[in-house]
């Protein structure tokens, strides 16, 4: 199996290796994702046991080491074990050989400044193809309000009941699946149900950056800074995904600023605050928060209960009581999952022909709820990790800084991360009142050593095995 250890493989089975991870990647990630990101990588060569790739653009790059570069070195591993690191380099990509350049190269096809129209506002429909679409049952009529999102929910309609920003920016943040995208798009409803000339733009941080590529390569960044900068309420969800030191970063940066200069609303969703975006840098991140934080609390057994009999209503069904306050004693994670429970339970039952209960529901959903039976906890990882190491409980709390102890205690935070869904500065607390950038730190040495010492990527694979088994 190791015949080539030692001799550089032709450039031809690398290529082949290569798009076998690719089609790996592509399965993984998704089509958008692929080509935007993992289709443009060329294989270089190895060098040694480094295989490196070569990228089109500094930006890219960063953002394939911070999203990507670790499934594809685990994924060619398998393919090729000769393969243990790979990096990446930054080289416009060449005119392939008897080819013409890729066409949004060649400035004869570019769309350029001249030959777009030469108007200050872009038609409407240029900046909708832009955003993305607003889902129609996403409205500030059918979310529930409880106490977890009572403030969200009060931001989110002043800001689409006022026709200058109320506060700027809005910033949204929560776990997944609490309403956050429902009540963007809620925003976008009302305001174009208001005031039909206002320019909404709605869509995700991924898609920011892919426009953003997209317009870089095809040196349109101008129209697209235009184009951004056109529009009276922008909105930008899921904004941990613009992370690592880039030109996007910047770019976002300015637009923001441009437009909050300019009087116009932003609103910016995101799973965690302003002070945890570990990718940003600290005056994007402090501009963040300059206008209205607003947090949604996990739910509540009562809002699960009104949410469940709000949709069991929509549905046009008529859901026993105790089948309700079953789903929502049970299904505790968050809104998703729980309507994701309801809609199995009446589809089991119009398509078995029995009657909701109880015990139905326990048939019907048995992987789900057994699933959030076995929700990791802080405590548990901490046992595990104190077992694997041979160390004590107390050494998890404790000051002490030798490497023996504090090497696994950053271990220990860093699975917290992973498996858990505790905040940063709720892991701290449970390690003996450590900072939330200390846990950070552990998290970020934890996620460099797994890629550089073998020791610690065992020791992680062990641990999540047993954790998660
Ligand atoms: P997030 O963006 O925070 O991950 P979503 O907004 O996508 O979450 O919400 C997930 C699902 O739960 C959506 O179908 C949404 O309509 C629903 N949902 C979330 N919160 C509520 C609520 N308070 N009332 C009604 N539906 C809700
Ligand atoms: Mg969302």
């Amino acid at each position: 199996m190791y015949a080539e250890a030692g001799m550089v493989p032709s450039s031809s089975r690398l290529r082949e290796q290569w798009e076998r991870v690719r089609e790996a990647l592509r399965g993984e990630f998704g089509e958008m994702a692929f080509r935007t990101w993992l289709r443009p990588l060329e294989v270089e060569g190895l060098d040694g046991d480094k295989l490196i790739l070569a990228v089109p653009t500094q930006f890219m790059r960063d953002w394939i080491v911070s999203h990507y570069a670790d499934r594809i070195r685990s994924l060619w591993s398998e393919v090729n074990p000769a393969v243990r690191s790979i990096a990446l380099t930054v080289r416009p990509p060449r005119p392939r050989a008897g080819r013409p350049a890729p066409a949004p190269c060649t400035p004869a096809t570019a769309r350029t400044a001249a030959a777009a129209p030469a108007v200050d506002e872009p038609p409407l429909d240029e900046l909708e193809e832009l955003g993305a679409r607003l889902d129609p049952r996403f409205t500030f009529e059918s979310f529930v309000v409880g106490k977890p999102n009572e403030f969200a929910f009060a931001a989110a309609e002043r800001v689409a009941m006022s026709d200058v920003p109320p506060f700027n920016p809005l910033f949204l943040y929560g776990g997944v699946g609490l309403g956050k995208t429902h009540l963007m798009h809620a925003i976008g409803w009302r305001i174009r149900q208001r005031s039909p000339h206002r320019r909404v733009i709605y869509l995700s941080a991924e898609k920011f950056m892919y426009q953003f590529v997209r317009a870089l390569r095809a040196k349109e960044t101008m129209q697209f800074k235009e184009l951004f900068r056109s529009v009276d309420v922008l909105m930008v969800d899921d904004v941990q995904f613009i992370s690592g030191k880039d030109s996007t970063q910047e770019e976002f940066f300015h637009t923001f600023n441009a437009l909050i200069e300019r009087g116009r609303q932003i609103v910016i969703s995101a799973d965690r605050s302003p002070a945890d975006l570990s990718g940003l840098e600290e005056r994007i991140r402090s501009r963040l928060s300059w206008g209205l934080v607003a947090d949604i609390h996990p739910t509540t057994y009562e809002l699960r209960l009104g949410i469940l009999e709000a949709k069991a209503e929509q549905m046009g069904v008529a859901v026993p009581r105790e089948v309700m306050e079953f789903l929502a004693a049970k299904i505790t994670s968050n809104v998703r999952e729980l309507e994701g429970a309801l809609n199995r339970v009446v589809h089991a039952s119009r398509f078995s022909g029995r009657p909701m209960t109880v015990a139905m529901c326990q048939e019907a959903l048995q992987d789900l709820l057994r699933a959030s039976e076995r929700r990791i906890t802080i405590d548990e990882i901490q046992r595990a990790v104190v077992e694997h190491y041979g160390l004590k409980l107390a050494d998890m709390a404790s000051a002490r800084r030798s490497r023996s102890v504090a090497r696994p205690r950053q271990v220990a935070m860093y699975l917290c991360k992973q498996l858990t869904t505790r905040s940063l500065p709720e892991i701290g607390r449970k390690f003996g009142g450590r900072d939330h950038t200390t846990v950070m730190h552990a998290i970020r040495t934890i996620e460099r050593l797994r890629q550089e010492d073998p020791q610690i990527r065992e020791d992680l694979e062990v641990l999540m095995r047993r954790l998660q088994g």
